[in-house]
């Protein structure tokens, strides 16, 4: 990263080449508080920097940095008479896209810096415009969807699962949309992954699981019976030392029974840890609820595992459904993941049930409980209630 600071000849002219000097180091220190230990700062002449950052994942790493580095020049800098205010442009070239030696990065990190003092003060460019761009989209993605989540632009909606026998409604998953202002509806899978990537998602989940738990109690307070309630659990969530608690909490909040509930976790994500995934959810089903193995058949589980997990229920991936009654291997899957949930006493759902055919393939091998849009596509909290009365 090269950075140079606005104006630096106007704080020598007027307050004299010593206060200067001492801008010069303060800057430097400040920065150097936003670094890790790994990292470089040096002043490469006049009121410019060069900073290097050794080994980053992804390029929103650099822009957590960049940010932390600007935040240094949101404030004044103070000396024992005098508040400065300074500020900066920051241009980044990275290795190996933008350079394959020290010197071409260099110029090229020089370059960006140079584009994004036109821009304006206090600016970031990367020497690749479309990084950039990514990077501005990102930052502004995350500011919206912290935005949406304090101002009620996210909505709770609730996905019936039916009994395909007898056509009663057994219960609801709970998904997510984004109300946006601007854009309009965002399906969950436009920004879940990425509020599971910042860590928002924790917050998301909590507020979603609160918000769906007082539905679901004020449904059973009418007699309109809406069933089990499910809940998506992400790995994020199993991590954090107070979730526990944070459940026990909810459910308390709620006044649900914890009998009405079960959470979901897909296979991918008990698998990246599954032994402290096994430890959390044993304390999880403790407290009295259900747990199913959401989009089973794709995340490589082993069944050595699937023995000990403390699991009840397994979730058919709705990639096998869709096509099972036009590829026989997909059929062939399915009935042997139903043998599979029989067999070790588990109930199991079909996913993305969409067919007549596929409910009667279904029933046929022995499963009945299904949710997908051939029976309903997921419903705001009003057309659920109305779904509930007519089941
Ligand atoms: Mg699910």
């Amino acid at each position: 990263m090269f950075l140079d600071l606005d104006r630096f000849k106007e704080v020598n002219d007027s307050f004299g080449h010593e206060m200067g000097d001492k801008l010069i180091q303060k800057v430097a220190i400040e920065i150097r508080h936003q670094l890790r230990d790994e990292d470089t700062i040096a002043r490469f002449g006049g009121d410019e920097f060069a900073i290097l950052i050794h080994q980053y994942h992804h390029p929103h790493d650099l822009i957590i940095v960049v940010e932390k580095i600007l935040s240094v020049f949101r404030q004044a800098f103070i000396f024992d008479e005098i508040q400065l205010f300074s500020t900066c442009g920051i241009g980044i070239a990275t290795f190996p896209e933008n350079g394959a030696d020290a010197s071409t990065l260099m110029k090229n990190a020089d370059a960006a810096m140079y584009k994004a003092k036109k821009n304006g003060q206090n600016r970031y460019e990367f020497y690749n415009h479309d990084m950039t761009k990514q990077a501005y989209e990102r930052v502004n993605l995350e500011r919206e969807l912290r935005y949406a989540l304090t101002h009620n632009e996210l909505e709770v909606y609730y996905q019936p699962q039916i009994d395909m026998s007898t056509q009663k409604v057994l219960g609801l998953e709970i998904l997510m949309r984004w109300n946006h202002p601007q854009r309009g509806l965002i399906s969950p899978d436009q920004f879940i992954p990425f509020a599971e990537e910042i860590g928002l998602i924790v917050e998301m989940d909590r507020w979603a699981m609160e918000v769906a738990m007082k539905q679901v109690y004020r449904w059973q307070q009418q007699g309109l019976r809406p069933g089990k309630l499910s809940l998506n659990l992400s790995l994020i969530q199993l991590n954090q030392v107070d979730f526990l608690a944070s459940v026990q909490h909810a459910i308390a909040q709620s006044l649900m029974v914890p009998q009405d509930l079960i959470f979901e976790i897909t296979e991918t994500q008990i698998m990246r840890n599954p032994e402290q995934a096994t430890r959390t959810l044993t304390h999880l089903k403790e407290l009295g609820l259900s747990l199913a193995i959401d989009d089973f058949g794709t995340g490589h589980s082993s069944l050595s595992y699937l023995k000990n997990f403390p699991i009840d229920k397994l979730k058919i991936d709705q990639s096998f459904v869709h096509d099972m009654t036009t590829d026989k291997d997909d059929a062939n899957l399915v009935k042997a993941i139903i043998n599979i949930a029989k067999s070790l006493e588990m109930d199991v759902i079909a996913e993305g049930v969409e067919t007549q055919d596929q409910v009667e393939m279904l029933i046929n091998y022995g499963c009945y409980e299904a949710q997908g849009f051939y029976y309903s596509k997921p419903l705001t909290k009003t057309d659920f209630e109305v779904f509930l009365k007519s089941h």
